[in-house]
This record gives structure tokens, sequence and C-alpha cells, in this order.
């Protein structure tokens, strides 16, 4: 059985504006932002703004709009890292990696011959995280 949402998990708090993010994207029904522990640079959270724990309990309609984000995501870290290609991830319940429990798509750029750092891993510098924030807007457009 899933378990009930929890609206006081951070990404929850990130949505109504009580603790900072770094922002990239922001629509009607999807947030975007800098995972503060990459797992490489460009690594970018993509959420539905309403309550869904994960995939498991989420709506056909906040997965639509949230892949739609992801979509649009992963062409720009692309371009703003001229990166060779992209990687998406997401985790359903504790024992498959999920860690907040507000469904999140994880959208990382990759490059040839690079491998990742750890999931939940070093916390990055916020300079760093602004500054790749910052050109992932640009490829946006923003
Ligand atoms: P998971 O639930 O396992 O997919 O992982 C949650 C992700 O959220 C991890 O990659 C964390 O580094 C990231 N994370 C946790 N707290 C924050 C935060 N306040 N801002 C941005 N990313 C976060």
């Amino acid at each position: 059985m899933t378990e009930a949402y929890d609206p006081n998990n951070i990404f929850a708090k990130i949505i109504r504006g009580e603790i900072p993010c770094h922002k990239v994207f922001e629509d009607d029904d999807t947030l975007a932002f800098m995972d503060i522990m990459p797992q490489g640079n460009g690594h970018v959270l993509v959420l539905p703004k309403g309550e869904a724990r994960n995939i498991l309990d989420a709506t056909p309609e906040q997965l639509a709009a949230v892949i739609a984000t992801v979509q649009r995501i992963a062409k720009a870290v692309k371009a703003a890292f001229a990166a060779d290609g992209v990687f998406v991830q997401q985790f359903n319940e504790a024992p498959a990696g999920q860690t907040v429990f507000h469904l999140h798509f994880h959208v990382i750029p990759r490059f040839e011959g690079v491998g990742l750092r750890g999931h939940t891993g070093q916390m990055a510098d916020h300079g760093l995280l602004a500054e790749h924030a910052a050109k992932i807007r640009t490829a946006l457009g923003g």
C-alpha cells in the first residue's frame, strides 16, 4: 500500500516558498530546480506542484505535466552544458532509493567517459549551483 503524502516534506516547503532553491523553470503545474547534492554538473529536479508522494499515487494529469517539463529541461541541460546525453532517474519508496517523498524526476546531463557521483552524496557550492541554474535558464530562453 502507498503511504500517505506528508505536506511538510522538504519539496512541499520549496513549492510553498518556505525554503529557497536555485530555480530554473516554473509553470502553473510544475517546478524545476538544482539538486543540492548533484550527481553531476547540471543535475536538475523536476516536480509537479500538486501533492503526489511518487509515481504510485500521482494522477495522469500530474504525470503528463511533469514529463513535459522533464523533456523541456532535458533539452535545456543538453544545450547548456553541451552534454553528450541526458539521464532521467526517478525513485519510488525508500527501498527503491527515494529519500524525499514528493514526486520528482532527476534530469542529469551525461558526458562520454565521465561517471556520476553518488546519489545524495556531497553538498554542492551554492555559487556553482547558482551559476549552473543561470546557464540552464539562458538555454530555456529565460
Ligand atoms: P530521491 O528522493 O532519492 O530521489 O532524492 C532526493 C534528491 O533531492 C537528492 O538527490 C537530494 O540531493 C535532493 N535534495 C534534498 N534536499 C534538497 C533541497 N533542499 N534542495 C534541492 N535538492 C535537494
